[in-house]
């Protein structure tokens, strides 16, 4: 078979429709379903849509078509050519030239330098926290351009909080993906038990808007001890010059997403700070509206995460404590098997998903109602 004809092959194999793809990969769980997957779909079910398989789709130019486009996007460019690497890459040892007086930025809302490549040469690692969603995606290319014109891209580190099960299919392959994109190293954490263990067996309750232990637990707690492990890399070189290991934590977070991430400092002081090392919060994209993050994605030419063309405005869990209902019921159609599952942990526990209504309501409603809208979520 000649390479053409491999990958056509290939292409065939892989380009079925979203919703097939998921819920061939999902499992059943809500028959009755409009525009449930045929047989032929449903053998698609033994192929796991693994790296090898994403990584075909995104040689092939392919990605799995959205059954639903309710937000079709136009087609991308060509991926962008990427920076060389620097000449003489920045060595993490080598003497950083310091502009920014760390001791003077204590408390929250530090003032964003206005040469951002400069800044960038005076951290040790720039780290990036990926979700593989849109704006991680934006904010990654963003970063990677300001680090190119510093000559420091070879500091970039990729972190996914690989959230397993609970995430849409595909997820943790397509973050390493987008980070090998660039030729950054990638990290990926997590915690031993998933969040529905943990509901299950240790909260006995669902995470809330005021009680996020999903975030923490599973995301910022896993992060933290990554910046220990990068620490604990670069302490003996960056010791001898007398002063702590300095690490950008750069988050994909964006004022228009909610009013208490509206409120949140572009650039703070990480509580993840101690005698060995200076972490600075950084939220680069913190002002950029969805049109300026899909603009950066299209520039980039870089995959984004199928779950957007099927309408979902946001990525991470499948079935968010804080999502609006049409969005669950949404998520529900697609990932069947799982919501499967949900149901169960929520009878087990006697707690429902949500103030407003039980994961039952929304499954029931998802089995009756095709979603046309989908409402955005605040938290
Ligand atoms: S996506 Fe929702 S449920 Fe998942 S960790 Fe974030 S806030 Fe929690």
């Amino acid at each position: 078979m000649s390479n053409g004809e491999g990958l056509a092959a290939l292409a065939g194999l892989v380009v079925v429709s979203g919703a097939a793809l998921i819920a061939s990969h999902r499992g059943g769980g809500l028959d009755g379903l409009e525009g449930r997957v045929s047989r032929d779909e449903d053998n698609l079910a033994a192929e796991k849509l693994d790296e090898d398989t994403v990584r075909a789709l995104l040689e092939a130019g392919r990605r799995p078509k959205a059954r639903a486009a309710v937000n079709p996007l136009p087609p991308r460019p060509a991926p962008r050519a990427l920076a060389p690497p620097p000449a003489a890459p920045a060595s993490h040892s080598a003497p950083i030239p310091v502009d920014v007086d760390f001791d003077e930025m204590d408390g929250k809302n530090l003032p964003v330098p206005a040469d951002l490549p400069k800044w960038l040469r005076t951290f040790d690692v720039i780290l990036i926290n990926t979700s593989a969603g849109k704006d991680s995606q934006a904010m990654l290319d963003y970063v990677y351009e300001l680090a190119v014109k510093g000559g420091v891209q070879d500091r970039i580190v990729a972190v996914h909080c690989d959230l397993g099960r609970i995430e849409w299919e595909g997820t943790k392959a397509l973050a390493r993906l987008q980070a090998e994109h660039y030729g950054l190293r990638f990290e990926v954490v997590r915690r031993d038990r998933d969040l529905l263990q943990q509901v299950e067996h240790e909260r006995k309750k669902w995470p809330s808007n005021a009680c996020r232990y999903c975030t923490s637990d599973h995301k910022t707690s896993q992060v933290v001890k990554l910046i220990t492990k990068l620490v604990a890399e670069k302490l003996a070189a960056v010791v001898r010059l007398g002063r702590p290991v300095r690490i950008l934590n750069c988050l994909g977070l964006r004022a228009d997403e909610s009013p208490s991430r509206a409120k949140k400092p572009p650039l703070s002081r990480d509580g993840a700070s101690n005698s060995k090392r200076e972490v600075i919060r950084w939220l680069p994209i913190h002002r950029w509206t969805e049109a300026q993050v899909w603009a950066q994605i299209r520039k980039s030419g870089v995959e984004h995460h199928y779950a957007y063309d099927l309408g979902m405005p946001r990525l991470s869990c499948c079935f968010c404590v804080l999502a609006s209902k049409s969005a669950l019921m949404l998520a529900v159609q697609h990932n069947p098997a799982l919501a499967d599952e949900y149901i169960r942990v929520e009878r087990a526990i006697g707690h429902r998903f949500t103030d407003k209504y039980s994961f039952e309501d929304v499954v029931e409603a998802a089995r009756k109602a095709k979603v046309v809208k989908v409402d955005a979520w605040v938290g």
